[in-house]
């Protein structure tokens, strides 16, 4: 419609006067598209294992947000000293960064490895014996892992003047521990504040309605302490798809950068907003309050991956319908049958060759099944790798967008994301869900119907007066005559 190609060439909000605009397709409301709805929403454990935050954070996960002041990444429990104190330093003292990384590629298995995983050493029957000491070698040859990369510099002129390297570049520095920056008494806890949806003010007559449903889209800049900070802020009705709020957010708090590339929003964008009076100037504390004028405890939130959203509001909501979990619950399905199915090849194929072992190749029986045994393998292996990369690829919006709905989203070049735009379409990527369910649904409703009625009429017609005959394949139940005697 006109208004939603309108707002796809403009990414800047509208503030205030964008309030009940019109920016997508209305769905008709029913307490049968609820029950759909609502039963996308994950449970409490689902949305813990997906990383949205369901309790305020504890001393101990508050720890986990702790930066590193060196390299600007999260302290996380890599930070740890090196089992052997002999091998301890800081990396960057041996001047040679490059050389570092690469020789502690074989050194995974190490105390010190953190997240990283260790190479895995395929246990197949093929390898035994052959991996003989090589554990050992490489513990003689064990080295601080580099944990900690940075540039000691600062960028200027796009140039870091640590290793006169672009900024693009890798860091050329490094050390084996994260040296975590030190916050002010309360500062963490501040910064970190969850907030539950608040219940509806009911004393409060001029309190308005709640929404059933709510879509939503944030745009974050960095802030100085390199976290990610709500500068802009959409919601939409996800019935009428009207505009509920489209407003910039004043960040209080330092910021580094707008992020404009992905954001659509410039310093210079928030400074004109703020002196026309047509931002969100309270920070995030008055975000979350103008989001709960529309979204009560029971309001479905809808976006595409909206645990970022979420966190970025410090908001606890778990009534929320996630459209970037959705269509992993629908690609698990899909990797879910196709396994069935190669499964099944298989097992005909490792029959074919036990055959073939049994038949012609006589004496060599055995080292013809390891032979074929090891393709087979191979051949899983592949497979097993085509299925998890198919699984990865366009999950992003404009990907889901493009291929489920035929549009074209967060095309702006320059002008970044427009977060109505994206909202629109996590909201409509789940109505496009939810009408295929609905569909399935009746389909199956409609071939246990004709199934059942089949049934009836076989009975009847072995029953029934002769005379009768057989009733038609495709009558219906409520057209049959009173004597069949249902
Ligand atoms: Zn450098
Ligand atoms: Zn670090």
């Amino acid at each position: 419609m006109a208004s939603r190609q309108q707002s796809s060439h403009m990414a800047q909000p509208m503030g205030k006067a964008a309030m009940g605009r019109q920016v997508a397709e209305p769905i008709a409301a029913s307490e049968e598209y609820m029950k759909y709805l609502t039963n996308l929403i994950p449970s409490t454990t689902e949305l813990i294992k997906a990383g949205f935050v369901v309790t305020p954070l504890t001393k101990k996960e508050l720890q986990t947000k702790v930066k590193c002041k060196k390299c600007n990444k999260k302290c996380t429990k890599t930070d740890r000293p090196p089992r052997d104190p002999s091998h301890a330093g800081d990396g960057s003292s041996n001047g040679s960064f490059a050389n570092e990384t690469t020789s502690t590629a074989s050194n995974a298995g190490s105390s010190h490895t953190g997240h990283k995983r260790r190479h895995r050493s395929h246990g197949k029957p093929h390898d035994k014996g052959k991996q003989g000491d090589a554990t050992s070698t490489n513990s003689k040859q064990e080295q601080p892992r580099i944990i900690c990369k940075y540039h000691p510099g600062r960028i200027k002129n796009k140039t870091w003047t640590c290793c006169s390297l672009h900024v693009s570049q890798p860091p050329c520095s490094g050390a084996p521990t994260h040296t975590p920056l030190t916050y002010a008494p309360g500062a963490l806890e501040a910064r970190w504040l969850f907030v539950p949806t608040p219940p509806h003010p009911s004393s409060n007559p001029q309190a308005p309605q709640f929404r059933s449903a709510v879509a939503i889209d944030c745009e974050m800049g960095t802030s100085a302490d390199l976290e990610s900070e709500l500068i802009r802020l959409s919601l939409i009705d996800y019935f009428s798809g009207q505009i509920l709020i489209d407003s910039l957010v004043r960040p209080l708090v330092p910021m580094q950068h707008m992020n404009t590339r992905y954001s659509g929003v410039t310093r210079q964008d928030i400074q004109n907003a703020v002196r026309n009076g047509t931002c969100i100037l309270g920070g995030l504390e008055e975000a979350r309050r103008e989001v709960w004028k529309f979204v009560g405890p029971e309001t479905v939130v809808v976006g595409h991956s909206v645990r970022n959203d979420l966190v970025c509001l410090r908001w606890i909501h778990t009534r929320c319908v996630d459209s970037l979990l959705v269509e992993e619950g629908v690609r698990k399905e899909v990797k879910r049958r196709e396994e069935v199915e190669w499964e099944e090849k298989m097992d005909g194929e490792i029959s074919r060759m036990l055959v073939m072992a049994a038949t012609k190749h006589g004496k060599n029986k055995s080292e013809f099944l390891d032979d074929e045994e090891e393709k087979i393998n191979k051949k899983e292996e592949e497979e097993k790798k085509k299925r998890e990369r198919r699984s990865r690829e366009g999950m992003s919006l404009k990907a889901l967008a493009e291929k489920k709905l035929g549009r074209v989203i967060q095309d702006g070049g320059k002008k970044g994301h427009d977060s109505v735009e994206d909202a629109v379409a996590a909201r409509d990527l789940i109505h496009h869900h939810i009408l295929g369910l609905m569909q399935n649904d009746k389909e199956e409703r409609e071939e246990k119907a004709r199934k059942e009625a089949e049934e009836k009429a076989k009975e009847a017609a072995d029953d029934g007066p002769e005379t009768w005959g057989a009733p038609p394949m495709n009558y219906c139940v409520s057209h049959f005559p009173a004597g069949w005697g249902i």
